[in-house]
């Protein structure tokens, strides 16, 4: 359906904010745009990578929805453990976990980010990582516009 994507954004930021008792900054360049998407499934993208950025991260955790010419950009960034280059190759995997003491104190199944990744490729986007370790993360969500 057409969904007003910035509107989105805002809202589940609103609902889940609460719940993880954590700071979540929103930024955006534009103040709506209308993208065709299914909005339960992509709702599902944002909270599988905010939820990974709670249990990665402790700070700030940032949301920033730009839109540029042939897409729609979502970023989502934190400021934990990040992840080495070698890892990066792999978490998109199903059931791959980085097997640090922070994986291993979450718990968790390793299906979240390979979850993710086929419902952004279903809507004909891209779901990319680029992380330093010691410094965080960036998830990016590229959608057609
Ligand atoms: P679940 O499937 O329950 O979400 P999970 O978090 O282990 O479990 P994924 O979401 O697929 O599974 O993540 C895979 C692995 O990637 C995680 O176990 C973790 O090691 C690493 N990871 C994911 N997001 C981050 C992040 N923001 N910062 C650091 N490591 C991360």
């Amino acid at each position: 359906q057409l969904v007003d994507i910035v509107k989105m954004c805002r809202d589940t930021i609103r609902s889940i904010a609460t719940a993880f008792e954590r700071k979540i900054q929103f930024e955006t360049n534009i103040e709506e745009i209308e993208v065709t998407i299914d909005i339960e499934k992509i709702n599902q993208v944002l909270y599988i990578l905010l939820d990974n950025a709670r249990k990665y991260s402790d700070g700030l955790i940032e949301l920033t929805v730009e839109n540029l010419p042939n897409h729609v950009k979502i970023d989502i960034r934190d400021h934990g453990e990040g992840i080495s280059q070698a890892d990066q190759e792999k978490i998109f995997d199903r059931f791959y976990r980085v097997d640090h003491g922070r994986s291993r104190e979450t718990g968790g199944t390793g299906l979240g980010l390979a979850i993710a990744k086929e419902i952004v490729l279903a809507h004909g986007g891209s779901l990319t990582i680029s992380s330093e370790e010691g410094k965080g993360s960036i998830f990016t969500i590229m959608i057609p516009n």
